[in-house]
């Protein structure tokens, strides 16, 4: 069962426009066009049997629509392997009503992005969401470290993700990018070991840059193979999982990319699916579906 944790779509009028624009930012190239068509080739192509979908809430009013196209794509779940989280942004007062909205419509769980809802993580506005989030029984899966379009901006480092873990203890907590996207020396430190799951998306890989764009070798390198090892076995492999951050990383490479990154064939299936399987509470059927247990 391969479940990769971590991935985008637009809507398909949306998709072209908004993916040229982040990869303009980023200087990076995408590898799919970030519709929901060309993500489930790319499953069929790399067998990846469920992928989720994290949208982010940039603007307030956002959220109507986005926990709309969540609810919808959840629907078809069991036949498309899409699962969709709900989106929320800081300044929705009406947060509680969001959040159990998302819950009593199934929703597993909500994203949350400090750097393109500028705003730090330790909050008092994102800690009352993510409290809110807990009550409800839902997965929070936050950006950390730094991003790639807004290097300087650090809203969800260590020092804004530990407060809220000293404070609130969520149960179901995630670090995207294995704890903090180009400061893992600093995840290393401080938060391998605490009680969060940590998505190894956007960390194994070269960047591609964009059409018209430079990058030095040396800028932005990825997470090197040893560090990664190191920081899986320090944290528990049972707490790993796998994402891609699709359309930004491919899928198929980042799965070989963790085969040959030296894990035992027991922890590779832990992160690649099984350990997200039990989070999701989802079980993979004989004919190949997948079904909720
Ligand atoms: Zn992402």
């Amino acid at each position: 069962m391969i479940i990769d944790f971590h991935t985008h779509t637009f809507p398909e009028e949306l998709a072209e426009r908004a993916v040229a624009k982040l990869a303009k930012s980023a200087r990076a190239k995408n590898y799919l066009n970030g519709t929901v068509v060309d993500l489930r080739r790319s499953m069929k192509e790399a067998g990846v049997d469920y992928s989720v979908l994290l949208p982010v809430v940039t603007k307030p009013d956002q959220q109507r629509s986005i926990n709309r196209l969540a609810l919808e794509i959840n629907f078809h779940s069991h036949e498309t392997g899409l699962l969709s989280f709900g989106g929320i942004h800081p300044d929705n007062e009406d947060y509680r009503q969001i959040l159990r909205q998302c819950a009593d419509n199934g929703v597993k769980g909500i994203k949350l992005h400090p750097i393109f809802q500028q705003t730090y993580l330790d909050d008092i506005r994102y800690l009352r969401i993510i409290d809110c989030a807990c009550e409800h029984g839902l997965i929070i899966l936050v950006h950390a470290g730094y991003d790639i379009s807004y290097p300087q901006r650090d809203f969800a480092s260590a020092a804004h993700i530990l407060p809220v873990l000293d404070r609130l203890k969520p149960d179901r907590f995630i670090l995207a990018h294995m704890g903090g996207w180009l400061c893992w020396t600093e995840a290393e430190e401080q938060l391998v070991g605490r009680d969060v799951w940590l998505d190894t998306s956007f960390c194994l890989l070269p960047i591609r840059p964009a059409p018209g764009t430079q990058r030095d070798p040396g800028e932005n390198p990825p997470l090197g193979k040893e560090q990664f090892l190191r920081m899986v076995r320090r944290h528990g492999a049972d707490r790993i999982l796998f994402g891609t951050d699709s359309p930004w990383d491919p899928q198929q490479a980042s799965i070989t990319a963790l085969k040959e990154s030296g894990l035992t064939p027991e922890e590779l299936s832990a992160i690649l699916g099984d350990n997200a399987a039990g989070l999701l509470g989802l079980a993979k059927r004989k004919k190949g579906g997948i079904k909720e247990i």
